[in-house]
């Protein structure tokens, strides 16, 4: 006990201690500066104003994904992309949905309910899949429980390859269906 307080009292506070300089890939961007997806963020964001008005809105449909293809989709959101920012939400009726984003093979135990979300979807409306999975089938391609991709079940206008696809990669995904 008495040898740990002794050496903490050598050590000193090191949490007050002057932070190190943040390596290189850590330290934040200069405010000015304009990465990739700042780029694609506002290419994204003047298609949806001239499609939308002022916002894009997607429903997310999982037909049977392992979830990576979900973890990406997630990072649009998160404060490193923020895709929110541009214009682009999730929301969780696809009554107010503009595009429908699909993942997984299909399942077939899954295939109705991908079908009558797109049936409850209000028309014109994008339909995407994105991973290889919804491509066309992924490694569950031959399985007897799976289709070969959403295709098989309503009509895809994008598909955005990738096991799973980057949210670089998904954002440029998107801004090819909204220039198609
Ligand atoms: S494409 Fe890859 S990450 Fe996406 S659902 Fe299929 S196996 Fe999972």
């Amino acid at each position: 006990m008495w040898e740990i307080l002794l050496h903490s009292l050598r050590k000193g506070v090191v949490t007050a201690k002057p932070a190190a300089p943040l390596p290189h890939d850590l330290a934040p961007a200069p405010r000015d500066s304009a990465g990739p997806i700042e780029l694609l963020g506002e290419a994204l964001r003047s298609e949806i104003h001239r499609l939308f008005g002022r916002s894009m809105k997607l429903r997310h449909v999982d037909c049977g994904s392992c979830n990576g293809c979900e973890s990406e989709l997630q990072a649009l959101l998160n404060p490193f992309y923020d895709l929110q920012r541009f214009g682009l939400d999730f929301v969780a009726s696809p009554r107010h949905a503009d595009a429908l984003i699909v993942t997984g093979p299909p399942a077939l135990h899954l295939e109705e309910a991908l079908r009558l979300t797109d049936e409850a979807t209000p028309r014109p409306r994008l339909v995407i899949a994105v991973g290889d999975c919804a491509c066309s089938g992924g490694f569950c391609a031959g399985s007897f429980a799976t289709r070969l991709g959403v295709h098989e079940v309503v009509p895809v206008d994008v598909r955005i390859p990738g096991c799973p696809p980057r949210p670089e990669e998904i954002t440029r995904g998107l801004l090819k269906a909204l220039r198609k």
